[in-house]
């Protein structure tokens, strides 16, 4: 039988300032009760596998060892038993993190129980449990009750790395996710009791609106938790293992002609999904596109087609696409060289702060940091070129009205043509307080939205 997802007793633990690396043992024991093992009720310490969350009279707890899918324990489980391993290292190995199934004769570590019946403790209704601790507690213990969970081996996997991920999760003040904030579903990370897509869960690097089957407040605070950057907090950073994303570009070939609305298209997908594809020309990153929807078997390949932008300029482009997973794991596809239009003669046909050489238009890497004078986006490393008719600066978006907003006292935020905040030497804004408010700001993305103001820009200075 498969039990409902996994169930966390929360704890009230109070607020507390969210743990630096190093404050919280970075060691996560995998028990698997060889021969069966004994919980103890009491404060939590993952060394006497004692635990606030066992109930019931007496003071040993017999739990039975992990069993396969067909039941079986000891050698006959192994394969099973190292899969899921395997499985909850992936997972974790973005982050500074020791994954082990070999008990640890010294130092911090949480141990989760990964066996038994949620029955053995006087648990009832759970695959899996464990407390929310906001701040990361050392010796912990959580519970995947595996014996209690049915199906096949590949499908009891998934579902057991996942219920590891989250009760182990719980115990560095982690909470569940019901729903990203652009509003799919959050069933792609460890976090969440949704299943409405499958395929291996990871801790995403999106921000998403915390509760179980509805919205609801996270545990430690907040509305909205990163599971990533959580972990990232606590623990600072892997080396992921999961496969880098798998991308084969398919056209335009080779030679061909393109126009504004050519589509590019690659195939692509990754273990942990892809998250985005994107276009890049001559150097430059003129599109992209979003992953496809997860389904039942996780995210399946795809075919991704991305269409060159109306203001890339004519001449000769390499074509790369990229493809990335959530949290940036890249590959790239070998340049396809194509043409649209005449090769550029001189850069004159090319667009602002553009060189044209070999017949391409294109942008040096940009070198612009903040604070630096700019007068086009793309040389700033962050795209982002602000500022008034007589000055304008590499800057960065910032919330207006906020104190401390910009990363220099010498300067403020303040409302962009753009309609976002940015910030920019104290006093240098125009009247009224912001840059350039008299345009009119469009819709559009901004990579469009910069190359039109550019245009407009330029048409001026002709006159
Ligand atoms: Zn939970």
């Amino acid at each position: 039988m498969k039990l409902a997802l996994a169930f966390a007793a929360l704890v009230a633990a109070p607020m507390t300032s969210i743990a630096a690396p190093g404050q919280v043992g970075n060691i996560i024991y995998m028990e698997r009760c060889k021969n069966g093992c004994t919980l103890k009720k009491g404060v939590d310490d993952s060394r006497t596998l004692t635990s606030s969350i066992v109930s019931g009279s007496g003071t040993d707890f017999p739990m039975a060892e992990f069993m396969s899918s067909t039941g079986q324990t000891g050698a006959a489980a192994d394969a099973e038993w190292n899969a899921l391993v395997t499985c909850v290292k992936e997972v974790y190995s973005p982050y500074n993190v020791v994954i082990t199934d070999q008990k640890p004769t010294t130092g911090s570590y949480q141990a989760v129980v990964v066996a038994g019946l949620d029955e053995d403790i006087g648990v009832s209704g759970a695959a899996g449990i464990a407390n929310v601790h906001c701040q990361p507690l050392d010796n912990g213990v959580s519970f995947v009750f595996a014996n209690g969970v049915g199906g096949s081996a590949a499908s009891r996997l998934e579902f057991l790395c996942g219920a590891v991920a989250q009760e182990t999760a719980h115990n560095y003040g982690l909470s569940h996710e019901y729903k990203f904030t652009d509003g799919r579903s959050a069933c792609t990370d460890p976090m969440t009791y949704r299943s409405d897509c499958g395929g291996q869960q990871f801790f995403r690097n999106e921000q998403a609106y915390c509760g179980g089957f509805v919205q609801e407040n996270c545990n430690c605070g907040g509305t909205i938790q990163n599971s990533h950057v959580a972990l990232l907090g606590v623990f600072g950073p892997g080396t992921p293992i999961t496969a880098p994303p798998t991308v084969t570009y398919t056209g335009p070939a080779a030679g061909s002609e393109v126009a504004t609305g050519t589509a590019v298209i690659a195939i692509a997908k990754a273990q942990r999904g892809i998250f985005r594809m994107e276009l890049w020309l001559n150097g430059y990153k003129w599109n992209e596109v979003k992953g496809v929807a997860w389904g039942r078997m996780g995210q399946p390949e795809a075919s991704y087609s991305i269409p060159i932008p109306a203001g890339v300029p004519d001449g000769v482009i390499d074509i790369v696409v990229k493809a990335k997973d959530d949290i940036d794991v890249t590959t790239a596809t070998a340049p396809v060289t194509v043409m649209k239009g005449a090769p550029c003669a001189t850069a004159d046909s090319c667009l602002a702060g553009q060189k044209c050489e070999a017949g391409k238009c294109f942008w040096e890497p940009p070198s612009g940091n903040f604070g630096d004078a700019c007068t086009y986006p793309q040389f700033c490393t962050n795209g982002f070129c602000e500022g008034t008719a007589e000055v304008k600066i590499c800057t960065q978006e910032c919330v207006v009205g906020v104190a401390d907003a910009c990363p220099d006292e010498s300067y403020e935020c303040i409302q962009s043509s753009s309609q976002k905040g940015v910030c920019f030497p104290k006093g240098l804004g125009e009247e009224g307080n912001c840059l350039g408010c008299s345009s009119a700001s469009t819709g559009a993305p901004p990579v469009l939205l910069a190359a039109f103001g550019l245009a407009f820009v330029l048409r001026r200075r002709r006159r």
